[in-house]
């Protein structure tokens, strides 16, 4: 039996993306995953994973001497195939002295020279089914749709956390939207939550969901809500925010983690792409979602990540999408309409 190691040390929403590869390789043995702490708390519970192996790269494992004392442990597992999701050179180097014999990764990463077998990447397909072509080995693979949906599973302890937090806000048996404001990067921050909140406080409780540095921005929209706002902000575990998204009759999220926990859950997805654009690889993958973004705009996309600044000064590709916009999309989805992916600006 072959017993498998995933490297996935890169952003949480990297870590969601990842597990249609895991239940791949879960159907022929055993996987490990070697990935941050975090991480290792998302797939807690995650049929695929037999165990993760914490690897904290810009912590307590900095540095040459950790690394090769993880090298040295992995070898002990004597895994007969790694996958790089993630691709550096640490990462090939850890597979490479780990002396795990069957190497796959992209043949565009960092750490390729460490791989035993490259596969080449595709632009313009969905990122989950980029990580699982490594584990076909081919990246023309036909993969059904189901099977190209992340998963998660959150467990009694996060059920239960959502429970206390619903109860302690009355909204035990309310129809919940959530809102997802954050992103590490700026300008992909919408910057209407707060008025769209005052749009949807009528239709159910809106309920807030991002991490303890989202704190100032879930309380700006918390003030526009009528009372009706469940503030999560930096309340749950990821695990747990993944169960409360599940319980909402929709999202509305920007291009960031949160997009990929409503994936996992299938939870009604209306995402909002300003900077960039869901050809990245990195759209909703809810069986109904939507995705809102200026498609007409000529300056658009304008980065991978989105930068810190608009680079025009304007940043029309988010200030242009109204709350009415958005509000009318969630009641769509809400209402059980058709919802392909699809750019409706
Ligand atoms: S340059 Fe265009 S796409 Fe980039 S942030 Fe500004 S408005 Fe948005």
């Amino acid at each position: 039996m072959t017993a498998s190691l995933v490297v996935q040390t890169s952003f949480l929403g990297d870590t969601v993306l990842t597990t249609p590869l895991l239940a791949f390789l879960a159907r022929s043995g055993p996987v490990d995953v070697l990935c941050t702490p975090a991480a290792g708390a998302l797939l807690e519970h995650h049929p695929a994973v037999r165990r993760t192996i914490p690897y904290d790269k810009r912590g307590g494992d900095h540095g040459w001497l950790a690394m090769l004392t993880l090298a040295r442990a992995l070898r002990r597992e004597r895994y007969t195939s790694a996958y790089f999701a993630q691709g550096s050179v640490r990462s090939g180097m850890i597979g490479w002295a780990a002396s795990i014999p069957d190497r796959v990764g992209f043949a565009t990463s960092a750490g390729r020279r460490f791989y035993t077998t490259r596969i080449a990447p595709l632009d313009n397909v969905h990122h989950a089914a980029r990580l699982l072509s490594l584990g076909t080995r081919d990246p023309f693979a036909t993969v059904p749709t189901a099977d190209l949906r992340p998963r998660l599973y959150p467990g009694e302890r996060e059920r239960h956390a959502v429970d206390v937090l619903l109860a302690a806000n009355h909204a035990t048996n309310d129809r919940l939207i959530a809102l997802a404001p954050g992103s590490v990067w700026a300008t992909k921050r919408w910057p209407y939550y707060a008025e769209l909140a005052a749009l949807l406080a009528d239709d159910a409780r809106i309920v807030i969901v991002g991490a303890a540095a989202d704190r100032a921005l879930a309380e700006a929209i918390a003030g526009g809500a009528k009372g009706r706002a469940i503030d999560a902000t930096g309340k749950l575990s990821l695990l747990a925010s993944a169960e409360l998204i599940r319980r909402a009759s929709a999202i509305v999220t920007n291009d960031s983690s949160p997009l990929h926990l409503a994936s996992a859950m299938n939870t009604p997805t209306v995402a909002i792409f300003g900077p960039t654009v869901p050809e990245f690889g990195f759209g909703p993958l809810a069986e109904r979602s939507l995705v809102l973004g200026q498609a007409s705009l000529a300056c658009r996309p304008c980065d991978r990540h989105g930068p810190r600044k608009c680079p025009l000064g304007h940043w029309r590709c988010m200030r242009e999408i109204t709350p009415e916009d958005v509000a009318r999309s969630v009641r769509h989805l809400t209402a059980g309409g058709m919802a392909p992916t699809l750019s409706i600006l």
